[in-house]
């Protein structure tokens, strides 16, 4: 299934299912149903069997008539591993970055989190806006110490992210924490997709482009820490929650990495994809 937030004529955000190309409200498919995806994700043992079982026929508004919400209205925690594909790691070796043997995490702030077409805003104190289409995984059933064979069990879906970075913030100290948790830097989307309908997430192909121009293109086969791993190294530390968001790491081609840098300037359109999950289309817009 694949699970979205949605809004018709500027209403009220609705928690739906996408279902081939029509946003259908939950409430049109059972009797009380949960209002937040928190919720949803928490009840989901009782709450996805009864979904799959209702009748859908007829139900439902062409995609076309809605505008598609983040599909997460909050979390209470963000956190993203760095330099996590091969090529990505090659070309941050020019920056300075050297090959890591731990897994690097560092933490996006929730402030982030932001909808499949909103907009990115271009900081009023940086012009070195950036890109890095990403898988995303959301927990499902929570936990501390999950091992990596355990792991698949925790994750409720997986979706697409923009793990937006502001560079001169992110290294301008030994913490990345800031220029990784602008406002509005972590668009997610455009549906959660299950993991029962997803299986194994490490073989999907994974692109951006800016303005239609291919970027980065790589396959998340290449993960050097996959899913699994970084599931078992966070919660080693955390206890994990239903909604908890991470951002798996990104492939090669971020702007930060030409000769000279294509940072993102305003109206510049980034399109995020991964096979079998969709795409985000996010514009570069002004500081709100
Ligand atoms: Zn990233």
């Amino acid at each position: 299934m694949r699970l979205i937030r949605f809004s018709r004529d500027n209403g009220p955000a609705r928690l739906g299912l996408l279902i081939d190309d029509r946003a259908v409200a939950l409430s049109d498919l059972i009797d009380t149903p949960p209002t937040s995806t928190r919720d949803a994700i928490a009840q989901w043992d009782t709450l996805g069997p009864r979904l799959a079982a209702a009748n859908t026929a007829g139900k439902g508004t062409p995609l076309a008539e809605v505008s598609l919400l983040c599909p997460l209205d909050g979390c209470e925690k963000m956190m993203a591993i760095g330099l996590n594909y091969a090529d990505h790691i090659e070309e941050a070796r020019g920056e300075g970055l050297t090959i890591p043997t731990e897994q690097v995490w560092f933490s996006k702030q929730v402030n982030a989190l932001a909808g499949p077409f909103d907009g990115i805003e271009l900081p009023r104190v940086s012009d070195k806006l950036d890109y890095e289409v990403e898988l995303v995984a959301i927990i499902g059933k929570g936990g501390r110490h999950i091992t990596a064979a355990d792991a698949p069990q925790h994750i409720f879906g997986y979706t697409v992210g923009n793990d937006v970075s502001v560079r001169d913030w992110q290294t301008k100290t030994p913490q990345w924490v800031l220029g990784k948790s602008f406002d509005t830097h972590g668009p997610i989307g455009p549906a959660i997709v299950t993991a029962d309908e997803v299986g194994d997430p490490h073989g999907r192909a994974i692109r951006s482009f800016v303005n239609g121009e291919l970027r980065q293109n790589s396959n998340t086969r290449h993960l050097v820490f996959n899913v699994w791993q970084q599931i078992e190294e966070l919660s080693k530390v955390m206890t994990l929650k239903p909604g908890d968001v991470i951002f798996t790491g990104t492939p090669g081609g971020v702007g930060l990495a030409f000769r000279p840098p294509k940072f993102l300037k305003l109206g510049d359109v980034v399109r995020c994809e991964i096979d079998g999950l969709g795409a985000i289309e996010n514009t570069v817009v002004a500081e709100s």
